[in-house]
């Protein structure tokens, strides 16, 4: 089993939280009475748009909605969930004290994942409520799961290309800082031949756990394709990306390998960042740190060449020794 980003750990591991959506309070008194013992959090709206509000904001992992409400119903509160890609995913139950078929198959329609009506069994709805978590928890897990490099634990390229994205447009929109920085092991090929793919696996998994320390929290730490890795790093500027790429840099060189008392491994760095709006396209930005990656590799490997894009042009920050 290969350990996750330190910074998103499973779902599993939260108490899942339950987002109650009804106009009844004697049903919000009941359900937090009777459920009280199935270690959950929960929250309560009395209107559509209160829930709706909450079910944004806090992300419940389960929400049970009522869909008589007088104003915005709950039909209108799973249609306008469905619209929203932070609550288009949560697990709906709904509750209603109408019994028509059309209800139902609109609100099976609209993403519910069940269906409850009033007056309900409380047993019954338990068994619902924990079916729908589970349900919920395997299906993020397997997104998760989806989003990571099963050798060392970190980001895989897949989910480096869609945060990347969303980055970029977001230093568009705000002009926060952004750096990114790629690396690629040195000479990796004579440490396969050298000592055999089994420890060059372990060099890799070696190599995610010191991205992990050496990063911080919001920092993305991916592996990019066999031994090339990326680092992004939000709200950074190119020089701080410099402070932390040093120190990954670094830790490598002097890494000491148990298995292999002679085994040296470096690792070389291209780092392009920007402390305003993008110059750049995203694509193009990857190009400018992949540019610097091969400048570090000719300058001898070993070696981190970092552009300023706000300031240009690119400067070797660190020779071999
Ligand atoms: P350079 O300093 O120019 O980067 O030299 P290099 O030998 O690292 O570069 P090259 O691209 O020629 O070789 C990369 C090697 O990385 C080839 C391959 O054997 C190794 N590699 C890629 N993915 C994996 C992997 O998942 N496990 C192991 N053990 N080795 C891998
Ligand atoms: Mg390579
Ligand atoms: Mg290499």
């Amino acid at each position: 089993m290969t350990s996750l980003p330190v910074h998103h750990r499973p779902l599993e591991d939260a108490r899942p939280t339950v987002l109650i959506v009804d106009d009844s309070i004697d049903v919000h008194r009941l359900l937090k009475v009777r459920l009280k013992n199935e270690d959950l959090d929960f929250l309560s709206a009395h209107t559509g748009q209160e829930g709706l509000a909450l079910a944004l904001c806090r992300t419940p992992s389960l929400m049970i909605l009522d869909l008589d409400m007088p104003g915005m119903d709950g039909l209108a509160v799973l249609r306008k969930m469905k619209e929203h890609p932070d609550t288009q995913h949560t697990p709906v139950i709904v509750l209603s004290g109408q019994h028509s078929p059309r209800d139902k198959v609109a609100a099976f329609e609209l993403g519910a994942v069940d269906y409850v009506t009033k007056p309900f069994e409380l047993t019954e709805l338990r068994v619902r409520i924990r079916s729908a978590l589970k349900m919920q928890q395997l299906i993020s897990m397997l997104a998760q799961r989806a989003q990571i490099d099963g050798l060392t634990g970190l980001w895989n390229r897949a989910f480096f290309d869609r945060r990347w994205t969303e980055e970029h447009a977001r230093l568009t929109r705000h002009g926060h800082p952004l750096t990114l920085a790629i690396m690629d092991l040195d000479h990796f090929k004579i440490v396969n031949d050298t000592y055999g793919h089994p420890a060059g696996d372990a060099v890799l998994q070696a190599i995610g756990k010191i991205l992990q320390r050496a990063s911080r929290q919001s920092d993305l730490a991916c592996r990019y394709g066999g031994e090339e890795f990326v680092l992004l790093m939000p709200d950074t500027t190119a020089a701080d990306a410099v402070v932390v790429g040093e120190r990954i840099r670094n830790a490598v060189a002097s890494s000491v390998w148990p298995q292999h008392p002679d085994l040296r491994i470096t690792i070389s760095i291209g780092v392009a960042g920007c402390s305003g709006a993008a110059p750049l396209s995203a694509e193009q930005w990857i190009e400018a740190a992949d540019r610097n990656l091969y400048a570090a590799k000719r300058a001898g490997r070993n070696h981190l060449v970092c552009t300023d894009l706000s300031v240009q042009p690119p400067r070797l920050v660190k020779a071999a020794g």
